[in-house]
């Protein structure tokens, strides 16, 4: 079966204010992109009325890096919302400055939000996402609360899942979506970013984390409104669902319905190989015209299933030259 390709994740910049273990640990050599290489709004904004909307792009994602931290993230949101071909827009956070910028982002129009929220205990949190004392914890659980109140939905939580580190707080998590409207999604681990710890500690397949939730509680099946890959699952007669991302133990590079545009402007079909990227920065700023790119992103689009990593035939393994926070996670 071939997938509709209409989903372009956006990443805003590659730089973060957290060094969450799995992603980019504290000590690790990356080099960032320079500033001046990083698309403008305006370039952004061409790329996407010029190439990637005629092309039949409707949903967008705005990552990073940290995407919150880039300036003037709320009128970028509110122009790509307004886009009359934008029929989906959500942002992906870690949620540290959530509780200033909720309103102003739902006030610019934007419905959805993911938040990376991989422990409930402040120090196992500070633990995964690096950075001294134990505030930090506190201020996304505060950014997550105004997103809540302010209306934000559907509200996702993401959390990779670390054996040895937070495995024995999945029941605790999970459990949040029986009386909020929360939809906490388990993604797996995988080897980009911190390769040693993932040869150290391992990763938990979803099935296992499923289980383990079934056996406490029962799972019926889910539905979320979204672009993923997750499967979705409902505890019986809560409020909210749980999703479970698998790439490592199900391979879904045939359903992969998404391209990555780096914050420098690298266009990537496929999260872990380079095949085929676009340097659409370059061309852009070299005056190549927008038709021509657009011929180019339009082939890309077309070899994409050939492209696609196929991971369970592969394994994911191999040096990725790039971390999630560098692609666009
Ligand atoms: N900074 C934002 C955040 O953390 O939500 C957005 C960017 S982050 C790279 C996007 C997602 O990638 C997060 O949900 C994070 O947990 C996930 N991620 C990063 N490295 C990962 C890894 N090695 N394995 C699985 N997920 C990973
Ligand atoms: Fe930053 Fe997100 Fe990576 Fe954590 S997962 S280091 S918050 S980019």
């Amino acid at each position: 079966m071939t997938n509709r390709i209409d989903y372009l994740r956006i990443s805003l910049i590659d730089r973060c204010n957290f060094q969450c273990l799995y992603c980019m640990p504290e000590g690790a050599d990356l080099e960032y992109a320079l500033k001046e290489h990083w698309l403008t709004h305006d370039e952004i904004l061409q790329l996407l009325t010029e190439v990637f909307i005629p092309l039949g792009f409707t949903r967008f994602r705005l990552t990073g890096g940290e995407p919150l931290l880039r300036p003037g993230i709320v009128e970028l949101v509110e122009a790509i919302v307004h886009l009359p071909e934008t029929q989906d827009l959500a942002i992906t956070t870690n949620g540290f400055l959530l509780a200033k910028l909720a309103q102003p982002l739902h006030d610019a129009g934007l419905r959805r939000l993911n938040i990376s929220l991989d422990s409930l205990n402040p120090e196992t949190f500070q633990k995964m996402a690096g950075g001294r004392g134990k505030s930090r914890w506190h201020t996304v659980w505060q950014g997550i609360q105004a997103a809540h109140r302010i209306g934000f939905s559907p509200l996702k939580l993401n959390v990779v899942v670390i054996p040895g580190i937070n495995d024995h707080e999945v029941l605790d998590l999970a459990a949040l979506t029986i009386d909020q409207a929360w939809h906490v999604r388990f993604i797996e681990f995988m080897p980009i970013g911190n390769d040693s710890l993932f040869e150290h500690k391992g990763w938990i397949a979803s099935e296992t984390i499923r289980a383990q939730i079934a056996q406490r509680w029962g799972l019926g099946e889910g539905a979320v409104t979204g672009n993923g890959p997750a499967d979705v699952f409902q505890i019986p007669g809560a409020k909210g669902t749980l999703g479970f991302i698998s790439q490592m133990s199900e391979c879904f590079c045939d359903r992969c319905n998404r391209m990555r545009l780096s914050a420098d402007g690298l266009l990537r079909p496929c999260l872990l190989n380079e095949t085929g990227q676009i340097d659409l920065r370059s061309s852009l700023r070299a005056g190549v015209p927008l038709k021509t790119l657009r011929e180019q992103v339009g082939v890309l689009v077309g070899q994409k299933p050939d492209i696609n990593f196929k991971m369970r035939e592969s394994g994911v393994t191999g040096a990725y030259s790039r971390t999630m926070s560098q692609i666009g996670g």
